[in-house]
Formats: C-alpha cells, structure tokens, sequence
C-alpha cells in the first residue's frame, strides 16, 4: 500500500504537539465535539470549492452535487467524514495538519495556567479545530486530492510526535477523514449515536450531511439520506430557529468552544437586500489588540460563500462581532478592493454599526457588564473614531466611580445623571406641574445645582481615590467618575458631553463647587486670598509652574497640581512618547490650601532657604499625590531629611 517512493515522515510542530496533547487531556468530557470540527471543515471545504468553480466550471465538472457524508464501521471500529469538497495538496496537507498557523497562538500558550478546567475554555476558545479527532481516535487518515489537481495524498498519524504524508493515486476529489477509535470511543462507530450528534451539529451546514439509511447496517453502501436540512440557518425566518440551533450555528462560524452572549438575525428588504446573522462572543479572542489579527464576518453573496473575513462591514471597534452577511445585490466577484470603494459595503456596515449599538445598548446589566469587562476598552475606540455614533456609543461607556467602592466599571452616565443633584430633578419637573417648579427654584437659590459630569483620570483605582482633588467632591456629596484605563485621556477628549450636559475634568481648570453645592460641613472660615504668601511661593517655584492660586478643591491636603482646561494630561503625553512625537511643554497651576495648618504656618516662616525648601516639598507632594513621581527624587530626600534632622534636635 505505502508508496515508498514519495513517503516521508514529519514531526508535528512543537506548537502542534502541546496542543494535541492539552486537548487530548482536557477535552474529554466533550469529545463528541471532534464531529462539529470534522463536518464544519467538510462544509468550509465546499464553500471554497463552491466559490473557485465560479471562475472555473470544470473544476467540479465530474461530480456537481456538493454532499458531505458520514461513514461508520462497527466492526472495524471507525468513522469516517467524506467531503467533496476543495481538498489538499501534499504541500497543503502537511502545513494545515501538521503546524498551527493562528495568530495569538504564543499569547494562547502564555495564557495557559496547567489547571485542566481553566485550561479547556481557553483550549476551547482557541480553536480546535482538525486536531480534535485525536480526542477519540488512535488513528487518524486523511485522504484527499485537491479539485483540479491529478495526484491525491495520503496522510496519517496517532497524534503523538509525527505523522506520514505519502502520495496515493485514484482518489476521488475532496477530503475523506478516518477514524479508528480508541477502545473507549467506540461508541461513535453506531448509527444512533452518530446520527444523534449529527443532528444537533450539522442542521444549519447548507449542504447535505448523508448518512446510510438507519434501517441498514454498518455501512453496507446501501441507500444514504441526508439527516440534516441542509439549509443555510440564516436564510430560515427567526421563529423557525431554535436558541440551541443559533449557538450551534455560532461555533461553526466563529470556531469557537463557548455560547455566544448575544446575536440579531435580520432580513433587510428594500433598495438593498441583505441578511445579517451577527454574534457577540462571550470572550475576547487572544488576538483583540493585534492589529493585523483577521476580522469580521463571513460574506455569502446569494447564498454563495464568498470571503472569511470580510472586515468591511464593521467599524475596527466592533471588531469582536462574528457572524455572517449574506447580500443579493453585490457581484459574485467581488473582491476585498472593490468592497472598500463600494457605496453599498458603507451602507451596509452603518446599518449593522447601529444593529449592534442597539442590541447592546438593550441588554440588561448583568449581561451588558460581561460585554464591557470583555470589551470595554475596544467600545472606548469607538467615541474617537464613529462621530456619528457618539452619543450612543457614550451611553454605553461604564465607569468606576466614586459612588460605588470598588474598580469594577458599572456606572453609566445614565445612573450617573440621576444621581447627580438638580439634573434628575430636572428632568422631572418638565412634565411637573407649575407647583413643584417654585421648589425646584427655591433650591436653585442656594445653588445652582450640578450641571456637569466630573471625572478624573488617574493610573489606577487607589490612586484615583486617594487624589486630593476629590476632597471637596467628597465633602459636597459629588459623584465623580473615576478612569484608569491607558487610553481614558485619549477618548475622553472627544467626549464634549452627554445629553446636553458637558463632561469635567477635575483635575483641570479653575474649580468652585459652591456654586454646585455647598459643602456638608461647614469648615470654612471663609479664607481670603492671602495676595503676599501666593507671590512667595511663586517666587520659589518659579517657571516650574503656571501660576499659584488658593484652592477650592482642597479639604484635607495642602496643596494639589492642576492642568490648565486645554493641556496634555500624563497619558496622553506617554502615549506621544511612546509613538515618538514630541508633547507640547505645559506647566501646571499650583493650589495651596490656605486653610491647612501647614500652609498657615508657612505663612509666619521667617527664614527663605526654609520657606524654599518647605515649598518644593509641598509641591513634589502634590506630584506624588497624583502618582506621577518627583522630577528630582534625590533632592526631595535630602529637603525631607534636613527637615527631619532639625525636628530630631
Ligand atoms: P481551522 O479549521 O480552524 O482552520 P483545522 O485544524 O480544523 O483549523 O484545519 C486546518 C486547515 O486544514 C483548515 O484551515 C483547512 O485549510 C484544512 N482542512 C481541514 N479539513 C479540511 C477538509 N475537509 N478539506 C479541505 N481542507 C481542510
């Protein structure tokens, strides 16, 4: 049998070889599943071939009727998957059996822990595609010969450290995957439990999946049937399709382990006709950050597979949706180029822009929580990059705040605005009577209520809750979102405002609360500004800083560091490092609290080199107090330490 002439052993990539290894040890429980990876392989296969003989007939000259069938044999113990489909080369087989070529796969073995049941979700999330049969069987044999091409190929292996590949003639066109199970595996050589399997994997396959009539054993070549309805899932109308069906039909697009979280199935009817079946997976993929990481969704033009893919269809920020588009108005021979330039791909892809916003934008918390931690700082690209869809996109941002206790992001500006003094009165008394409106300006005597978001941005949770320039929030009962994300500064700056009220930093620009509300407890003896103490300090610090000015923002620190309204805050600036761009120069406000002990002393220092020196320390303080470190560390010591040593004497 062997051709001895063209056989040749190879060892499986090293990557390949852990793989199969996991997958063998921590798939078990569900190793049913190498018949979904068998038959959405078979079903790819035919799409592809499907699509080449668009531009070449005679490729399925000999055998038109795409199928896939599903052979078993009791006695000999195996099962076999039979495709009519693209097939492979020697050269195909050997590279896409025998090594991994993902992108993610060294984050995907990083990310392993050696604990099996983390593990498997993650093995699960990756893909496991081929690799799968080795979970049942002891032997696998792949024999196949590409459409077009006169010789076929034989490849075996047991799935331990190598596998042949030889050459073999008189193959029919297509792939034909076989089995030999392992003793515990045998089970999958019946037709019941086949057929059982089958069913629930293959209904949404859009070819026919046959198997030999139930009433006829083994596989005696008598009659085959289809057990599946070999139609597209998409093109069913959506009470036709059952939940399980839609998640089923979600791994055979996306090669995903795990139920998506959310989907929308339309038909769109009218100038342009289309179907979009679009997922939201429950993970992100290894490769989310990876910018040539491949993307979007399966394009079908009449029913017809056209690309994997297709990444014109969605914003770069949506770039985690899976699914399937399927047009009756683009050419069958549209290619990646022409879909870029073409008006009807930008119509297309704002519709499912909104689709996807929209369907979001209605899940409850709990669900829509699990999106944002997955997901959050991809939808966070979106306000910097789709104008269009700002607001929306803003009504799905999800904040730390000052509000809840810990760093999970669950507060929306919508909870936000409620809670936020005046606003939800507001909102109210429009559809109040005239009554209750005279209250609603009565309180508005004292103050004149908030009618900003505050935020403030810092590196992480601890730093931003321990930032001076919360105090005098806290002391009025403000709520201020708190963002410490690498990329908050960024999008941040093209959020001007939310429902008509506009967005605040507080850690910029001048700032009176009392307007707002004032403070609970009244601690204020009402300091004035004290004109001589603010020129001394300024005089000290001089061009290190913009200006000095008595702080309103401060209850319990001394002093803090404020940007001016429009200058680079520390992200952005290290983002601009990084990309190499040189920052504009900015210099900070410097306030001082005139009403901390500290500062009122300073006051009375009759001594300059001690008032310099207890000046640069306030102020390295308020720099350490925002976590940005002191320019000159090795001087703030020895400040500190002199300090020390006159207290000590
Ligand atoms: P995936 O399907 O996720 O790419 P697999 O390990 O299942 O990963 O398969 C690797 C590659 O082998 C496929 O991408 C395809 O090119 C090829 N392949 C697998 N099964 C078949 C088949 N039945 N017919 C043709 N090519 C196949």
């Amino acid at each position: 049998m062997t051709d001895q002439a063209t056989a040749e052993t190879r060892g499986f990539q090293t990557e390949a070889r852990k793989l199969l290894q996991l997958m063998i040890n921590s798939l078990y429980s569900n190793r049913e599943i190498f018949l979904r990876e068998l038959i959405s392989n078979a079903s790819d296969a035919i799409d592809r071939l499907r699509f080449e003989s668009l531009k070449d007939e005679s490729l399925i000259a000999d055998d038109p009727e795409f199928r896939i069938v599903v052979e078993f044999d009791k006695d000999a113990d195996t099962v076999a998957v039979v495709d009519n489909g693209i097939g492979m080369g020697r050269d195909e087989a050997v590279a896409n059996l025998g090594t991994i070529a993902k992108s993610g796969t060294e984050e995907f073995f990083g990310a392993l822990t050696g604990d099996e049941q983390k593990d498997s979700a993650l093995i699960g999330q990756f893909g496991v595609g081929f690799y799968s049969s080795f979970i049942v069987a002891r032997e696998v044999e792949v024999l196949t010969r590409r459409a077009g091409d006169e010789a076929g190929t034989r490849w075996t292996s047991t799935g331990e450290e190598e596998f042949t590949v030889e050459e073999r003639a008189g193959l029919p066109r297509g792939t034909r995957v076989t089995l030999t199970l392992k003793d515990d595996a045998k089970e999958f050589a019946e037709g019941f439990r086949l057929r059982s399997v089958l069913r629930k994997y293959s209904d949404h396959v859009g070819v026919p999946v046959m198997m030999a009539k139930e009433d006829s054993d083994d596989d005696e070549k008598g009659e085959l049937e289809a057990v599946n309805s070999a139609k597209a899932l998409w093109t069913r109308p959506r009470n036709d399709v059952s939940e399980d069906e839609y998640k089923e039909f979600y791994k055979h697009v996306s090669h995903d382990f795990e139920d998506p979280l959310a989907w929308s199935h339309n038909k769109v009817e009218g100038k342009l006709e289309y179907t979009s079946l679009l997922y939201v997976p429950k993970r992100a993929p290894f490769d989310l950050w990876n910018r040539e990481a491949p993307r979007g969704l399966k394009l079908y033009v009449q029913r017809v597979f056209i690309m994997d893919d297709a990444e014109a269809f969605l914003p770069l920020y949506l770039r985690f949706v899976r699914g399937v588009l399927d047009s009756s108005d683009l050419p069958l021979n549209v290619s990646r180029e022409l879909l870029q330039q073409d008006d009807r791909t930008r119509t297309i892809k704002n519709a499912l822009t909104k689709r996807i916003l929209d369907m979001l934008g209605k899940m409850d918390a709990e669900e829509y929580g699990a999106v944002w931690d997955e997901f959050g700082l991809v939808l966070k690209e979106g306000v910097g990059e789709d104008f269009a869809n700002k607001e929306e996109l803003l009504g799905l941002m999800r904040f730390a705040s000052t509000h809840d206790s810990g760093p999970a992001q669950r507060t929306s500006l919508r909870d936000y605005m409620v809670r936020m003094n005046g606003h939800a009165e507001a909102a109210q008394s429009e559809d109040d009577t005239e009554g209750s409106e005279e209250t609603s300006d009565e309180a508005g005597e004292a103050a004149k209520g908030q009618d900003k978001i505050y935020y403030l941005i810092a590196d992480s949770d601890a730093a931003a809750r321990s930032s001076p320039h919360l105090e005098a929030f806290r002391a009025r009962g403000i709520e201020v979102l708190l963002l410490t994300d690498r990329i908050d500064e960024w999008w941040m700056s093209f959020a001007d405002e939310f429902d008509g009220v506009k967005f605040q930093d507080v850690a910029r620009g001048e700032l009176d609360l009392d307007d707002v509300k004032p403070a609970d407890a009244k601690d204020d003896a009402e300091k004035s500004d004290d004109e001589p103490l603010l020129k001394r300090i300024g005089d000290v610090l001089g061009d290190k800083i913009e200006s000095v000015r008595a702080s309103k923002r401060l209850t319990d620190s001394p002093a803090c560091l404020v940007l001016g309204e429009h200058d680079l805050g520390v992200q952005m600036r290290r983002i601009m490092e990084a990309t190499g761009q040189a920052a504009p120069d900015s210099k900070p406000h410097f306030e001082v609290n005139l009403g901390h002990p500290l500062v009122e002393r300073l006051g009375d220092e009759p001594d300059e080199d001690r008032f310099g020196d207890l000046v640069s320390i306030l102020f390295d303080q308020a720099s350490l107090a925002e976590g940005n470190g002191v320019a000159e560390p090795g001087a703030y010591v020895q400040r500190v330490n002199k300090l020390l040593v006159d207290l000590l004497r």
